[in-house]
């Protein structure tokens, strides 16, 4: 609709400053006080019910449009990383060793926006619009703990769509939108492990049992399992990225650690790498006369789009901004999402938003998470164009 295009155009300027005065002042995690006031100072004044969360600092926002419809909800995150920025720009963090890194600065302006513009077509609009502002998403746990704090039966009804956009620093050229239908981002679970031993003087290892020679095995076995155990077109990855023991080179401890980030794209992969991980682990350990525990943690699930909803936001991109500016997914990202939680529960679309810096080359400028990323904010009022545009349409198009 023009009229929300034009909207999004007319406060691109103001949403450049909201994203950048968040992007100085960057939070970690699910408390982000100075981010939820900025957001809340953003939607002053708008007819909005606003609720603020409990166990984190989340605003839920709902716009009732003048006309009955559907419910539709839309979702921006709003933390950041510990990540120390060096991207020498003008509105970089002012808090050491956080910034945000991955857009998610990004994502809250044009949320705020979509209600901007979305407020101003009110008595036209039938149905309603939730507005998720999620902290934590970063590995905190920010959409499961909205969803127990009731975000989806935030307007009574439970949403018929959901959708989140994500940009990204590189790969993308600035304004390209990209999504693919079915599995769109990876599941990610944590493998925790612990090798037990009994430490001793590491010039007498038989009478010790040593746990550091059978946990670096768990680590080669482990990928030897990825490349054996499982088929190359529905893949897993397993990376342990975090292997301590010992405290110094004559002494066996008593212990080894290892944790490994472990991705997956179907439930029937996910199931098993997980059932064939822990069956490896305590096998390597007992081949070697030790014992072993190992266990699953801080689950992600996969991110899935509706197919339905994923044509729809295709059609809405082409239609809005032209078929030059829309790419389908090829593959799915090994990346991780909490969105997932969301989508799990209400059909919907997770779509990628191309926000390489002019000048920069997609294939090469430095991408999400890096210290160097550099997201332009003047894709903004494209972002907040589709969101607003999805919801206006999906609300009324609902029977
Ligand atoms: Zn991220
Ligand atoms: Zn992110």
């Amino acid at each position: 609709m023009a009229e929300l295009r034009d909207g999004a155009a007319a406060i691109a300027g103001e949403l450049a400053e909201l994203r950048r005065a968040i992007h100085r002042e960057p939070e970690l995690g699910l408390d982000l006080p100075l981010t939820q006031k900025k957001v809340l100072a953003a939607l002053d004044g708008l007819p909005l019910e606003i609720r603020q969360g409990e166990s984190l600092s989340s605003v839920t926002a709902v716009l009732r449009g003048a006309r009955p419809g559907a419910t539709v909800l839309l979702r921006g995150d709003m933390d950041a990383l510990p990540v120390a920025e060096r991207t020498g720009l003008p509105y970089a963090s002012r808090i050491d060793g956080v910034m945000h890194a991955c857009g998610h600065d990004l994502h809250t302006a044009m949320l705020a926006g979509a209600a901007r513009v979305l407020c101003a077509r009110r008595g036209d609009l039938a149905g309603n619009v939730v507005f998720m502002f999620q902290p934590g998403e970063e590995g905190a746990g920010g959409a499961a703990a909205m969803i127990a704090e009731g975000v989806l039966d935030a307007a009574g009804d439970r949403p018929v769509a959901a959708f989140g956009l994500h940009v990204t620093s590189s790969l993308l050229p600035a304004g390209m939108f990209s999504t693919r239908a079915g599995t769109m981002m990876a599941a990610a679970d944590t493998l925790e492990v612990t090798v037990r031993g009994r430490g001793g003087h590491g010039s007498q290892p038989h009478r010790a049992a040593d746990p550091v020679p059978a946990a670096c095995e768990i680590v080669t076995a482990l990928q030897t399992l990825v490349t054996r155990k499982f088929d190359i077109f529905d893949p897993v990855v397993i990376t342990v990225g975090s292997f301590h023991a010992g405290t110094a080179s004559n002494v066996i401890p008593d212990e080894a650690r290892l944790s490994a980030t472990v991705r997956s794209f179907s439930p029937a992969a996910r199931a098993r790498v997980q059932e064939e991980s822990l069956r490896l682990v305590g096998e390597v350990a007992s081949a070697h006369g030790l014992s072993a525990t190992a266990e699953f943690a801080d689950p992600f699930p996969m991110t899935v789009n509706d197919a339905a909803e994923t044509a729809f936001a295709e059609t809405a991109v082409t239609g809005l901004f032209g078929g030059g500016r829309f790419v389908t997914t090829p593959f799915p990202v090994a990346g991780s999402e909490d969105f997932s939680l969301v989508l799990e529960r209400v059909p919907g679309s997770f779509v990628f938003l191309g926000a390489t810096p002019p000048g920069a080359d997609p294939a090469t400028a430095p991408f999400n998470h890096s210290a160097e990323a550099v997201f332009d904010d003047a894709v903004l009022a494209d972002g907040v164009t589709l969101l607003a545009e999805l919801a206006w349409r999906r609300c009324s198009s609902a029977g």
